[in-house]
């Protein structure tokens, strides 16, 4: 090490880019969110995994400003979410909801034309054409590109959605599950795209639903249930049989890929003793 480097202090730690703090949401006297911390950092993919309930929309819509909390805080870049203009937000993240509104007949085209409305009347307008096109052309809907939305089916719409946050160009992906409506192919191409936006640097946090995918794509999972926190870690950390099986109240095992050795969940579909068969009926039938 040279002298120069070993005298240098070393850099703080960046602030993660998402920063939730014990936080807590209760709407008409029910508490939907319970001490949650989570934090997610430019580079990662994080996934939100948990049972139909748990609370993952609500924790993004916390994140989002939609849904304002009851106790703790939310940060964003180290700067508190209510000191952020609309404007300002619309620059540094994206969000795509889990059911996403936009039913009135505009083109493909102009649904994500208007992901580039937070740069309006900034220099980066200027790659307003180019950045459409490629988000189009991203999430394979170049063929779709002048189909009024309401002619799309539930893939062809949810990537039409997909195109139109990625056209927005923001630091910050939060991503209510994207792939719900989709097909395995387009599953795969969305993950990818959201592996290929971390790995440039942005941070992505996706609602996933299925644990094989989250394993494969997913730096780190965050399981919820019951509004709180179970466990926060890498996928096989969290990817247990024993923890999956108690949270979604169904037995579950838990494989290896056989190439990636990444971990493949599956609710246990066969009798836990194994099936024998006797040696004369083999010899019987052979
Ligand atoms: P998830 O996305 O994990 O399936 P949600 O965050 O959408 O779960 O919801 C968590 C729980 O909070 C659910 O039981 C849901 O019915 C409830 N909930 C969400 N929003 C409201 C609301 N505005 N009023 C009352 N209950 C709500
Ligand atoms: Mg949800």
């Amino acid at each position: 090490m040279s002298a120069s480097a070993s005298a240098a202090a070393p850099a703080p730690p960046a602030a993660p880019a998402l920063r939730v703090t014990r936080a807590g949401v209760t709407i008409d006297g029910t508490r939907i969110l319970q001490d949650v911390s989570f934090e997610a950092s430019p580079g990662e993919v994080v996934a939100l995994i948990g049972p139909n309930g748990a609370g993952k929309s609500t924790l993004l819509s916390v994140v989002t400003g939609d849904q304002a909390v009851t106790e703790g805080t939310v940060e964003i870049d180290g700067r508190a979410l209510g000191a952020w203009s609309l404007r300002e937000l619309g620059r540094r993240r994206a969000v795509l909801l889990q059911q996403n509104g936009v039913f009135f007949p505009f083109t493909v085209r102009e649904v994500v034309e208007m992901g580039r409305a937070p740069w309006q009347r900034t220099p980066r307008e200027a790659d307003d054409e180019a950045v459409v096109a490629e988000s189009i052309e991203l999430t394979g809907m170049q063929r779709f590109r002048e189909r009024p939305l309401p002619s799309l089916s539930g893939g062809e719409r949810a990537r039409a959605s997909l195109a139109r946050i990625l056209a927005q160009q923001t630091g910050i992906l939060l991503l209510d599950e994207p792939t719900a409506a989709l097909d395995l192919r387009h599953q795969e191409d969305v993950l990818r795209i959201a592996r290929d936006r971390a790995r440039a640097g942005d941070c992505v946090v996706v609602v996933l639903h299925d644990l094989s995918l989250a394993a494969a794509y997913a730096d780190r999972i965050v399981l919820i249930a019951g509004g709180r926190v179970v466990t926060d870690g890498s996928p096989d950390e969290v990817l247990t049989a024993p923890l999956l099986s108690e949270v979604y109240e169904l037995p579950v095992e838990v494989m290896r890929h056989p190439v990636t050795g990444t971990a493949l969940v599956l609710p246990q579909r066969h009798d836990a003793s194994p099936i024998l068969i006797p040696a004369d009926s083999l010899e019987e039938t052979t």
